[in-house]
């Protein structure tokens, strides 16, 4: 676990300066990819840390440390949807999963959200389980991903919160978030760093075309490094092939190069194209496909600015769509039917 990242220094003083938080549960929000579960990760370790340091930062020598750093602290407990335990290997319930479903179908078939049962198990945790008397903190990421039923499970819970328990939610999408949930937390605006200083801990990272990569990750620097490194890029390419040349885009085909990634993530790279089309006819600039800036300035004539308009509108709607099961061919071949339908202006 190296140490938080350089953007969140002040919000790290201003929060662990006396230890003493307001409430028994924190919600630290911001958008995605900024190190928002790192900070929520190292602000736990150092509370059951017994040997902070004098910034308030775990010594990474205790035995609690020590235990932190095998994710095996018995007074840490952390829930993630399953979808997302499994792949980070974080979750002590990965190794459960793997077996209940078989590892090689887990990651696929893995819930994305976090369920009743898993908000259940934390009574276990605050009442029957632990070390000593100290902090039992509970890390609940991302907490947008509760089901209906979870979400008011944990309302329960924080309505009468148990003595020295401290809950860190940690969401991406706030409105997603019941509002009484919202309001029973002290609420922490994580900090987005600036495209400097992104770019220049990108550049500490190795990360090829850092400015490129912080595009397209939405300017999340962490995005950035995961899409540099991720298995997308090879799709990405395919998929900016396709949509660049909008007269022999060939929408079966692409959909079924694409079928495999994340249809969220595909949505949201047509989404930040119609943003960057829009943005280059009403502006003359554009925010995400620094690289494409001369193919979009050869499509700025050939769309009509109001189809073009409604066809980004629609994607929102997608996006929504995208997270429920559903023939991702399908769901990708109709998207870009319609995206090259609106390019070339004509009806079928
Ligand atoms: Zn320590």
């Amino acid at each position: 676990m190296s140490d938080i990242y350089s953007w969140q220094q002040g919000i790290w003083q201003k929060l662990t300066q006396n230890r003493q938080f307001r409430g028994h549960a924190l919600l630290l929000k911001g958008k995605k990819g900024i190190g928002k579960y790192g900070f929520a990760r190292h602000l736990a370790k150092s509370l059951l840390c017994t040997a902070p340091t004098a910034e308030q930062k775990a010594c990474g020598e205790c035995s609690s440390c020590g235990w932190f750093e095998q994710h095996g602290h018995p007074n840490f407990y952390q829930v993630m949807p399953e979808a997302l335990a499994v792949h980070s290997g974080e979750s002590s319930e990965k190794e459960e999963s793997d077996e209940k479903s078989g590892s090689a179908t887990t990651k696929k078939s893995a819930s994305q959200q976090i369920s009743i049962e898993q908000i259940r198990k934390l009574t276990d945790f605050v009442y029957m389980t632990g070390h000593q008397d100290g902090y039992k903190i509970i890390l609940i990421y991302p907490a947008e991903t509760m089901n209906r039923a979870a979400a008011n499970a944990l309302l329960k819970k924080l309505e009468e919160p148990p003595a020295n328990v401290l809950f860190i939610l940690v969401t991406h999408q706030t409105q997603h978030v019941l509002p009484t949930i919202r309001s029973r937390c002290q609420q922490i605006a994580m900090p987005v760093p600036d495209i400097e200083t992104s770019i220049a801990w990108l550049k500490q990272h190795a990360i090829n075309d850092p400015q490129a990569c912080l595009a397209a990750a939405g300017f999340s620097p962490l995005s950035a490094q995961q899409f540099d490194q991720g298995e997308n890029v090879a799709q990405y390419q395919q998929f900016i092939q396709h949509i660049a040349d909008s007269k022999r885009l060939d929408a079966l085909s692409l959909a079924e190069a694409l079928q495999q990634t994340a249809l969220s993530v595909v949505v949201s790279w047509l989404q930040k194209w119609c943003y960057d089309l829009i943005s280059y006819r009403t502006t003359g600039k554009i925010r995400y496909y620094l690289n494409q800036l001369a193919t979009i300035q050869a499509l700025s004539g050939q769309f009509d600015l109001l189809e073009c308009i409604t066809f980004a509108r629609t994607l929102n709607t997608k996006q929504r769509l995208s997270h429920h099961p559903l023939n991702p061919r399908l769901f990708l071949e109709e998207m870009f039917i319609d995206y090259a339908t609106m390019m070339h202006g004509s009806r079928q």
